[in-house]
């Protein structure tokens, strides 16, 4: 897909088919379809629980689907180890980072590239997209502030060369100034050939970066489309379950829709 015009021109370079995920009793996901095409920027959105993470993890191997397949580049890898997903080209950016504190920020970076494939990322060049890494690649991860610390787990993820990019909740406890920041690295990754899929609760900063979104609610697709086709009304019943017929008094305007950080702080 071209992301100018939304044409789709080739295969896609990560799909989901029909993806339906159990943890033990409850139903995560219920029939998931999505098609990701090269050098897109995928979101997906939703509010806590709808399944977001539970999407990525299966993508990248770490839960197993009651239903449905994952298919990279045309070919199954949904009963395929992470770590074979991982030299297949699917990279995690895990919610929560889940760096080695006791560890230093090079010896995160080392970890990455544990089952690094062939590409254009290695430490260094981490270190020439986040300037301030280089300088303090000794210090512990546990000393670093929460920005500083996703930057390590992108860059970790980054020097094992994925083809895709799962990126979990970037913006998860950090101040939007630094949200902002570590999404401005994002035209740099995406440039050297990557393709993106995100999850995030941001509507906001998921609506400015993605060229796709589809939201998730109680884990079902509940809207799917190109940010410039889809209202801030719609997206907004789309993210809290609220029917077409709600009252227009009711439906908030596009300034609180997107003013807020996340608007599942008004789900309840
Ligand atoms: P959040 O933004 O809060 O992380 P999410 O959209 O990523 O939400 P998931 O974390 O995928 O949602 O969770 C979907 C549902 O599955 C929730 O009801 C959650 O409580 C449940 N869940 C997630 N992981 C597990 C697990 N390992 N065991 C049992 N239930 C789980």
């Amino acid at each position: 897909m071209t992301a100018a015009t939304g044409e789709q021109t080739s295969a896609p370079l990560l799909e989901i088919r029909d993806l339906t995920v159990h943890h033990g009793q409850l139903r995560a996901l219920e029939h998931i379809s999505l098609r990701v095409f090269s050098g897109e920027v995928y979101a997906i959105i939703g509010a806590n629980g709808a399944g977001k993470s539970t999407l990525l993890r299966t993508i990248a191997g770490l839960h197993t689907p009651t239903e449905g397949a994952v298919l990279l580049d045309g070919k199954d890898v949904t009963k395929v180890r992470p770590e074979k997903r991982a030299i297949a080209g699917i990279g995690m950016v895990p919610e929560g980072r889940r760096l080695f504190g006791s560890l230093s920020v090079e010896e995160n970076l080392q970890v990455g590239a544990t089952y690094a494939r062939k590409g254009p990322w290695n430490i260094g060049r981490v270190y020439e997209l986040f300037g301030w890494m280089r300088d303090r690649r000794s210090q512990k991860t546990s000393q670093l502030s929460g920005g500083e610390q996703q930057s390590v787990a992108i860059g970790r993820a980054l020097v094992a060369n994925p083809r895709v990019l799962l990126l979990d909740e970037l913006s998860l406890g950090l101040a939007p100034v630094i949200v902002q920041r570590i999404y401005e690295t994002l035209p740099q990754i995406l440039a050297t050939g990557l393709t993106v899929l995100l999850v995030e609760q941001d509507v906001s900063q998921a609506l400015r970066v993605a060229t796709h979104i589809q939201c998730l609610l109680e884990g079902r697709t509940t809207l799917q489309g190109i940010p410039a086709d889809v209202t801030p009304e719609q997206v907004e019943a789309a993210y809290f379950g609220l029917g077409p017929a709600a009252p227009p008094a009711e439906a908030p305007g596009e300034e609180q829709l997107w003013s807020g950080s996340t608007p599942s702080s008004r789900a309840s």
